[in-house]
């Protein structure tokens, strides 16, 4: 059994060069067999999710998924590597960190590779400042620059019971899946999907489908159906969902009403003021509401049945 320093994508992860890695902190880490370490993480480890700067919690993996894809990315026409970055304001529209190259039009290559999902949801922990980056960093292994980095698990047990932070010592590997099977493989976000994406951006720009515009950074590309059973890209079928209504939507607790496409909150939601001021709330029409109708189908009605039983 080990432990784990996960560099998670909420500030890190995000380059121009792929689309970013689908993350959803709290829930699951997403990386692939381009990674180091990536043959060595299995269910049972313990995990520390972070940036750079913040220790987000503590976690111990459930279950590893896994599945062939693509690997679209975008590299440096001059160096070929694919670490660089958008200028938000000046043109040209991309710097290359490693050449310092200026241009507009990247390079683009596409990558056979395994993508791996760590889920972590059951066992996970919150930290606020009690443990810092800097607590941490003697205990770990490797280079700062890799996504995934071996952590001293007797150290890291340590600093966690120094916090009384407890967490359960036996991987819960029967947990009850809330997000199992068919209702999980609705919303599949994979990475190696810029050109999804990109679509998305030219087709919605950057709004969430539910809440609107949105910091491209916690706008995730969603795919409404299976992705895992048709393996395409359908951009007829994806939408931009804000990273926390993303959760939502894939837990069921949030759908579109195609009659009336508008959004419907789970009962389970009326004490967040926030979540529930999305009731009702229209919703644009467009090529995704066949999709959107069977997600209502299968959600909507587990609400009802969860009042009528009550
Ligand atoms: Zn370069």
């Amino acid at each position: 059994m080990h432990a784990w320093s996960l560099l998670s994508n909420m500030e890190d992860r995000f380059y121009a060069s792929n689309e970013g890695y689908p993350d959803s902190l709290g829930f699951h880490y997403a990386y692939d067999s381009g990674v180091a370490n990536h043959l060595r993480v299995a269910a049972g480890d313990l995990v520390v999710v972070r940036s750079s700067r913040t220790i987000y919690g503590v976690s111990r993996i459930d279950a590893i998924d896994k599945a062939e894809g693509i690997k679209v990315r975008f590299r440096c026409p001059q160096c070929q590597r694919t670490d660089f970055v958008e200028r938000k304001v000046e043109k040209p529209t991309y710097l290359c960190r490693s050449c310092r190259h200026l241009f507009d039009a990247s390079i683009r290559s596409e990558e056979r590779v395994m993508q791996y999902t760590a889920n972590y949801g059951a066992s996970w922990r919150v930290l606020g400042d009690e443990i810092s980056v800097d607590d941490l960093e003697p205990l770990l292994s490797g280079s700062k620059q890799n996504a995934i980095r071996g952590c001293k698990i007797d150290g890291l047990k340590l600093l966690l019971e120094r916090e009384h932070v407890c967490i359960v010592t036996e991987p819960n590997l029967d947990r009850p899946r809330l997000v199992g099977g068919h209702r999980e493989a609705l919303v599949r976000v994979r990475n190696g999907q810029a050109g999804f994406r990109e679509e998305l951006r030219r087709r919605y720009g950057w709004n969430c489908l539910i809440t609107g515009s949105c910091p491209e950074d916690v706008l995730e590309a969603a795919h409404l159906r299976a992705f895992a059973v048709h393996a395409t890209h359908n951009p007829d079928e994806g939408v931009f969902l804000r990273a926390d209504i993303h959760r939502l939507f894939d837990r069921g607790l949030v759908a579109v009403d195609p009659k009336t496409m508008t959004v419907v909150v789970a009962p389970k939601l009326a004490r967040f003021s926030d979540y529930q001021a999305l009731q009702g709330k229209s919703v644009a029409p467009g090529p995704y509401i066949s999709a959107l109708a069977d997600h209502h189908r299968e959600t909507a009605s587990a609400w009802v049945t969860e009042m009528t039983s009550a």
